[in-house]
């Protein structure tokens, strides 16, 4: 495939990116989710932090006049790349990201990446999804907003055979996914009812101030597409959940 220089030189940018991060840590044994505030001092928080995720969304929620989510995704013409961050895949937006945006009380970020977590890392009410997806959004002034989007074993989903009909993927490569259109409606449910919350990322460094969007309808995936998810995905990337420590959660109905 002959790709333009811009887009070596993107390439280039994200692998670097990706060796800077040099400390290692895992979903298990030594350096694993117990052991991540251990692994260097800018993990801290994945122990010290008040408001950690994943968390367990309690069963009754008080309704409030939460102000509506706006999601605005234009996949049209949109070049994606995927590649594997500590096992897992990460697919990323080229710019420009301004077409796919989050406005919430006012404010708006901007989508930058999105990937999966198997099992689902929130619960809902104690329930545990087959997987979990989590579109990382950023604003201008560096903060995050995460969606996060639980996925139950049913129909085909044709936004993830379209994730999937670019394998094979190895830990070595960045590849590029579509470089037209991408149908990201399959990910997202139709029904947009969803938990709002403050937390963290629930990987290292486990920053915290991450506004969160939880939907509470799951979206489908078929059982041979999970299959074939999972293989390039740990064997669990899920990380376990933490202490609410009385964080407010409000749902939205609307
Ligand atoms: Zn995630």
């Amino acid at each position: 495939m002959k790709i333009r220089n811009y887009r070596w030189a993107l390439l280039a940018g994200l692998l670097v990116s990706s060796l800077l991060y040099a400390a290692e840590w895992s979903y298990t044994g030594a350096t694993g989710p117990m052991h991540w505030a251990q692994l260097e001092p800018s993990f801290k928080h994945c122990a010290a932090g008040a408001e950690q995720s994943p968390i367990d969304i309690p069963a009754l929620i008080a309704t409030k006049n939460v102000p509506p989510l706006k999601l605005r995704y234009n996949f049209t013409h949109q070049v994606l790349y995927e590649r594997y961050v500590h096992g897992a895949i990460e697919i990323l937006l080229a710019k420009p990201r301004e077409q796919n945006t989050l406005t919430w009380q006012r404010k708006t970020y901007q989508l930058v990446q999105f990937h999966f977590h198997s099992p689902s890392e929130n619960h809902l009410a104690g329930k545990v999804f087959p997987m979990e997806g989590h579109f990382v959004h950023q604003a201008a002034d560096g903060s995050l907003a995460v969606v996060g989007v639980f996925f139950n074993i049913g129909r085909a989903n044709p936004s993830i055979a379209q994730i999937l009909a670019a394998r094979p993927l190895t830990s070595k490569n960045v590849n590029i996914l579509a470089e037209q259109n991408f149908m990201v409606q399959a990910l997202l449910p139709a029904e947009r009812v969803f938990y709002a919350f403050k937390g963290s990322l629930t990987t290292p460094p486990c920053s915290e101030g991450v506004q969160w969007f939880l939907m509470q309808h799951p979206v489908e995936l078929s059982a041979q597409q999970w299959a074939q998810l999972k293989q390039a995905l740990p064997i669990s990337n899920a990380r376990p959940i933490q202490n609410r420590h009385g964080r407010a959660i409000l749902l939205n109905t609307l």
